[in-house]
């Protein structure tokens, strides 16, 4: 059971900056932690940040109870079968992984091999609509995507070239089962790390209004069709409390 405990909001720089502090409760482990949010509206996306330091230290607290139960994790640097998955990803990473891309041609190239790959083996009108699949399609084309093994266009010899921002799902993937398994996984032969909370589906949820999720191979095409829209839009502390009552609510 994980409980999370939104304590305060205490006034730091008068108008400019305000601490959060907050508890997060998981079985016997505890963390307590504050974020410096700036007091102005800001959008999810200037906010990433924030949100991939609290997945971070829930991802840390799923880590140390397994250790206590015995279990190790063994995912490991240069192994990246997992980035032949059709990653999820929420509007404002979608945006953040285009600006990453903006200044690096080869990246950009690399999306474009990846999207016509998916397309040339009949994949592109399921992606494109990827959200609204009933079960059984999602999953036939999460199944189909991986056979494709693409690799995501940001990593390079086997390694993410974005990994400290990274998006959310990506940082939630380990397993606890032997890594060649991930070559062709099932729910059988792969057990994922058990994560109290799932910070990216709280994500994918903030101030939705549009999409739910858009696959990472999309993710040029989506921005570059939606860079006029609106952007969900709030004081930075209350986009934060948001985030945390979503993920409350799923508990
Ligand atoms: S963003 Fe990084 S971790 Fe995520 S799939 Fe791409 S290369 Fe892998």
């Amino acid at each position: 059971m994980v409980s999370v405990t939104l304590f305060r909001y205490s006034g730091t720089v008068p108008d400019t900056s305000v601490n959060l502090s907050f508890e997060l409760k998981f079985v016997d482990r505890t963390i307590s932690a504050s974020v410096a949010l700036p007091a102005r509206p800001a959008t999810a996306a200037e906010l990433l940040p924030v949100f991939q330091g609290f997945s971070n230290a829930i991802i840390g607290l799923a880590q140390a109870r397994a250790a206590d139960a015995g279990l190790s994790i063994s995912c490991r640097k240069g192994c990246a079968a997992c980035c032949r998955l059709l990653v999820p990803v929420a509007e404002p990473e979608a945006r953040h992984l285009s600006a990453l891309a903006e200044a690096r041609p080869q990246v950009r190239q690399r999306f474009a091999q990846a999207l016509r790959r998916a397309e040339e083996a009949g994949l592109g009108e399921a992606l494109r609509s990827a959200e609204h699949l009933g079960r059984e399609r999602h999953d036939a084309l999460m199944n189909a995507y991986l056979a494709l093994r693409i690799p995501c266009p940001f990593l390079e010899d086997e390694l993410c070239t974005i990994y400290e921002t990274r998006p959310l799902q990506c940082r939630e993937y380990f397993v606890l089962t032997p890594p060649e398994n991930c070559e062709r996984p099932t729910p059988e032969t792969v057990q994922g790390l058990a994560l109290p909370l799932r910070p990216s589906q709280a994500l994918h949820r903030l101030g939705q209004r549009g999409m739910r999720w858009i696959p990472l191979v999309l993710a040029l095409e989506w921005t570059a069709s939606h860079r006029a829209d609106p952007q969900h839009m709030a004081p930075a502390p209350e986009l934060f409390r948001e985030f945390l009552d979503i993920l409350r609510s799923r508990v």
